[in-house]
């Protein structure tokens, strides 16, 4: 970035334009938006100029510029179409210790006035460095499309209101409370005049007032295997409303990232929360929280009503009295499914399948082997890998057939997902290497095209 933008304040403050033709009246009418006070140097002016003059809304010096003319001045423009007369401005004005800016020449100006798309008090500048003028005229007109006409008036409106609104507690209320009179209240009475407005406001205050009496609220979502684009819609937005994100060790980096950036995110996969007693201080974490009236996003690998204690945090919830929602997300098993290009359930296959786990809290997790041993069963093995071994012996004794596919899916949608293809008979090594979260896919091998193609990539 060579041109750093800043807003400069002209209140009071003087400005000088040189020149009297087209380019110097293109500047001023940008200029007369402000409260600055205009001086304009040249031989002769344009009529337009003239009659802002006659209206006193500009002051005219009728002679070439001398030094001293932008004395005092913060800016001052050359805009008299002519490279000599402007390099004559840039080294008068800058001598008076204005800063320069000749009208379409980058390389003489000291400063460049980008293109503004104008809400007073809201003003958005777009500058391309004089790289992409086009482009910047595309963005203008995109931002003028879309910034609503009445924007303007509702931030002035605002402005005369900050003070009441500070009744609300710094942060998420403060925000939420601006959030909504900015997208539906205010945009709603603006319709009906400032009045309503005003009215408008009051109303949201007291509304917000008491939403904030009540507390914080919790929502449980998931974050999905890791893939930032398998997020949903509502997982992306509750992540850009956290004051607090509380999240699992499974959870991907990129995904944090998306964060607001004033959230404070908290890892309880660490720091603190051991291996067996951790819930029980995740509970408490997530309650302290909301209790300071926060909007605590908890946020768990894949889906959290699969293998993701939600119930416990649930309950700890409602004991506490708070609210809850829970947002659902992409579970492992989906994930995992679809990168083999395989169905998790197929007509005159498997009519149903099972969502398993190889252990829980008290070790190697039983489950229905003598069904799952059965030809063309399907099950979703979660935390299997070191229970690997044991559940190819229960599989086998049950009378599951040794040549079962079981296909092994490490790091499922993120950038290092990684395929085995294993049979039972051949898992326990299977898996011996893998590192990342894996699911197992019992009953599953990787549709035949999909091993073309990695192999394909492989030749490649
Ligand atoms: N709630 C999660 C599961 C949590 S249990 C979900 O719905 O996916 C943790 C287990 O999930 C891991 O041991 C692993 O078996 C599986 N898992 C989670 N993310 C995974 C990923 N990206 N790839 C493969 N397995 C994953």
């Amino acid at each position: 970035m060579n041109h750093f933008p800043i807003f400069v304040a002209l209140e009071g403050r003087r400005v000088l334009v040189a020149g009297g033709g087209d380019a110097a009246v293109a500047k001023l009418r940008l200029l007369l938006k402000t409260t600055a006070h205009i001086t304009v140097v040249a031989e002769t002016f344009d009529e337009v100029i003239e009659d802002w003059a006659a209206a006193g809304r500009l002051h005219l010096i009728r002679r070439r510029q001398e030094p001293g003319d932008a004395m005092c001045c913060v800016l001052a423009y050359a805009a008299q179409e002519d490279a000599d007369l402007d390099a004559a401005t840039v080294r008068l004005a800058a001598a008076d210790g204005a800063l320069v800016n000749v009208v379409d020449n980058l390389e003489q100006s000291q400063f460049i006035t980008p293109a503004i798309v104008d809400r007073d008090p809201v003003v958005v500048a777009i500058g391309t460095e004089g790289a992409a003028p086009v482009l910047a005229r595309k963005i203008k007109a995109d931002l003028e499309e879309t910034l609503p006409a009445q924007l303007g008036p509702l931030a002035r409106i605002a402005k005369t209101f900050r003070r009441a609104a500070n009744a609300l507690p710094f942060g998420a209320p403060r925000r939420r409370f601006w959030a909504e009179y900015y997208d539906i209240a205010g945009p709603r009475a603006a319709e009906q005049g400032e009045d309503a407005v005003r009215a408008a406001l009051d109303d949201l205050l007291s509304d917000h007032l008491a939403a904030d009496a009540r507390g914080g609220h919790v929502d449980l979502v998931g974050a999905g295997p890791g893939d930032p684009e398998l997020l949903t819609l509502k997982a992306r937005k509750a992540l850009d409303a956290a004051d607090v994100v509380i999240h699992d060790r499974l959870v991907a980096p990129e995904i944090l990232e998306l964060a607001r950036r004033e959230a404070t995110i908290i890892d309880a996969g660490k720091e603190g929360f051991g291996p067996s007693t951790a819930q029980g201080d995740i509970n408490a974490c997530i309650v302290e929280h909301a209790r300071k009236g926060l909007h605590v996003v908890r946020l768990k690998a894949g889906d959290p009503t699969v293998f993701g204690r939600l119930d416990e945090e649930i309950e700890a919830l409602h004991a506490a009295g708070l609210p809850w929602s829970i947002v659902p997300g992409i579970t492992a098993a989906s994930a995992a499914t679809a990168s083999i290009g395989q169905s998790l359930t197929r007509r005159n296959r498997n009519a149903s399948v099972r969502l398993i786990t190889g252990h829980d809290m008290k070790g190697f997790a039983d489950q229905d082997w003598r069904a799952l041993a059965a030809p063309g069963e399907v099950a979703a093995i979660y935390m299997g890998k070191r229970a690997a071994r044991w559940m190819q012996g229960r599989l086998l004794m049950h009378g599951a057939a040794p040549s079962t596919p079981v296909t092994i899916v490490e790091n499922a949608s993120r950038p290092d997902q990684r395929t085995i293809a294993a049979t039972l008979s051949t898992l326990p090594e299977a898996v011996a290497d893998v590192t990342g979260p894996a699911l197992l896919l019992h009953g599953l091998a990787p549709r035949a095209a999909q091993i073309a193609l990695s192999r394909q990539e492989v030749a490649l």
